[in-house]
């Protein structure tokens, strides 16, 4: 949990708890992010409110284009938050709050604070990840006070020499484009682990703790050791402190270079030569050559909705099926499963809201628990054509990719489906379309209950555990104080995928996962012992999870997850795990 700092009784060394992204560690000195602009302070204008309007759209433009140059430098998921952002600050709708406020009297820089703030209340209450849009529309909001004010806005600090960057949170912009051969690491107050900038620190591979708590302090240019496998970042450490991470760090280096060496593109298997395909999470076609640059032996999981995240309108069948097409080329003879679209409360698909005529940013109207709400295979039922194009762009794209000789073997999936009558629904729809091999993901935990009756129906499930785990435990995932309960170690979640693994080796059915959990390398091996027939990642990964899956035989996989299924907390379930 976020916790003070507590000193060693043997030197000055505080330790400071958040939440680790990745395994990796980094030592450093500290920049601190700069302080946001002051807020301005309340005031009427002079009276010419078409003036201060104009000044607003100009100063928008201006916040877009500052983003969108930033959008052309980033890539993936990255971009795609970006493009999200540039659309939230020129949302009409918004435009007219701010213009009504100055209508009203108030300044130019005062309606463009108490508008964007407005909504971003209004996303906060929304929860999911729609909250943690409000992160980026703050990040907007300055943009345009800055523009208003002809200053420039603070962004990430320069350096001459390499830093560990300490902020309250990162807006996306800033994460994307870290400059990776000056930032070691990030520690963020705010954030939970699926937040925004966890997930962008996963995919650019920069060792990162969020969540230490709003109050954490760490002076400017203060040393720190940053431990992302325990989640513990120790200010001002000890000499003994500093060599023993710098000797883990060589070590990790030293290990990468020989995986290089090795080969790293060996396929996923365990001591005894049981194969355990490893596979890459994708946001986008432009991530799939470095993951197989990484040893991705296929895809696990293609987040078809961050395709889109920037769409006003649904796109086309043909414009699908040419992302999914770009996809498929990369994996000529492998496995990719897609995705159908995860949209609802927690992913704003601008165009589904739009379809909805209800709600702001694709949220389907005003849900109290949107985590709860009209999401995933819900929110596509109640838009079946949306679905169906989706689908048919898909067998579009395998058909064109057929015709090379040597293509991809197109899986499908439905996100966050509850039990047998929504399996039944989506696996009939997609085999009347053509496509062949058809299965669900599992988030609720429902659906691990009745998994023995899921799987006689569908070819196969994959477990989702970022939303297995927020679902079992109920607590949302987004929120940086509840992040200690999105712990997938935690005994409960592994009983829940137990429960899925055995029903798929009854059933003779590949069971993989894709959530997060799979990229922790001791969990990997906890997993395949519960019955994970394949893993899938964010692509840097591949490599840790590779070697320590070859370092363990079946038998012990097993003897590790009964080990941590017995344990009675996620700390007592990894001791265990290691232990045994
Ligand atoms: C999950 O929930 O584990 C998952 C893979 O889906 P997402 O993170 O996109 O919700
Ligand atoms: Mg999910």
């Amino acid at each position: 949990m976020p916790a003070m700092a507590q000193g060693h009784p043997d030197h000055g060394a505080a330790e400071l708890h958040g939440v680790g992204v990745g395994r990796s560690i980094a030592v450093g000195r500290v920049l601190l992010m700069p302080e946001p602009p002051a807020e301005p302070a309340p005031g009427s204008h002079g009276g010419d409110a078409a003036a201060e309007k104009a000044a607003v759209a100009d100063a928008v433009r201006a916040a877009a284009e500052q983003l969108a140059a930033l959008a052309a430098r980033a890539d993936g998921p990255g971009r795609a938050v970006i493009e999200a952002a540039i659309q939230m600050a020129e949302d009409p709708m918004l435009a007219d709050d701010v213009a009504a406020r100055i209508d009203a009297g108030t300044t130019a820089e005062r309606a463009v604070f108490e508008g964007f703030r407005s909504f971003q209340r209004q996303l906060a209450d929304l929860g999911g990840d729609l909250a943690e849009r409000a992160t980026d529309l703050a990040d907007v909001s300055r943009r345009v006070i800055a523009a208003l004010r002809g200053v420039a806005v603070a962004g990430v600090p320069e350096s001459d020499t390499a830093f560990i960057l300490v902020a309250d949170d990162l807006a996306p912009a800033d994460t994307a484009l870290l400059d990776l051969t000056k930032v070691l690491g990030l520690i963020t107050r705010g954030g939970g682990p699926t937040s925004h900038t966890a997930i962008l620190a996963r995919a650019r591979g920069i060792p990162a703790i969020v969540g230490i708590g709003a109050d954490a302090v760490i002076a400017e240019g203060a040393r720190v050791v940053l431990d992302a496998a325990s989640g513990i970042v120790i200010v001002d450490p000890s000499d003994d402190q500093v060599a023993d991470a710098e000797n883990r760090i060589a070590v990790e280096a030293a290990r990468a270079m020989a995986r290089i060496a090795e080969g790293t593109l060996a396929e996923g298997a365990l001591a005894d030569g049981t194969r355990i395909p490893l596979l890459a999470n994708l946001g986008s076609p432009a991530e799939a050559a470095r993951a197989v640059e990484l040893g991705a032996e296929g895809v696990g999981l293609l987040r078809t909705e961050l395709l889109f995240l920037d769409a006003a309108t649904a796109p086309t069948v043909a414009e699908q099926q040419r992302q999914y097409a770009e996809v498929l080329a990369h994996f000529a003879g492998k496995k990719v499963v897609v995705r159908a679209l995860d949209a609802g409360a927690d992913k704003p698909l601008r165009f589904l809201g739009h379809a909805c005529e209800h709600g702001y940013l694709g949220a389907p109207g005003h849900e109290d628990n949107p985590a709860l709400g009209q999401r995933g295979l819900r929110a596509l039922r109640a838009h079946p054509g949306l679905l169906t194009d989706q689908l048919r762009a898909l067998k579009n794209a395998h058909d064109e990719t057929a015709a090379t000789g040597n293509p991809a073997e197109l899986w499908v999936m439905a996100p966050m489906v509850a039990d047998a009558a929504e399996t039944r629904y989506f696996v009939e729809l997609a085999r009347d379309i053509g496509l062949p091999t058809v299965g669900v993901m599992a988030e609720i935990p429902s659906l691990a209950l009745v998994a023995d009756q899921v799987l006689a129906i569908a070819d196969f499930v994959s477990i989702g555990t970022n939303d297995l785990t927020q679902y079992a435990l109920a607590a949302d995932r987004t929120l940086g104080p509840l992040a200690s309960y999105q712990d997938p170690w935690h005994p409960a979640v592994l009983r829940l995928i137990k429960l899925i693994g055995d029903a798929g080796a009854a059933a003779g059915k590949p069971v993989g996962i894709c959530g997060e959990a799979a990229a922790d390398p001791a969990l990997a091996v906890v997993l395949v012992g519960l019955g994970a027939t394949s893993l899938s990642m964010a692509p840097a990964a591949l490599g840790d999870v590779r070697a320590e899956l070859a370092a363990v035989t079946w038998e012990r996989a097993r003897v590790k997850a009964a080990a941590a299924l017995a344990a009675d907390s996620a700390a007592a379930a990894r001791a265990a795990a290691a232990e045994a």
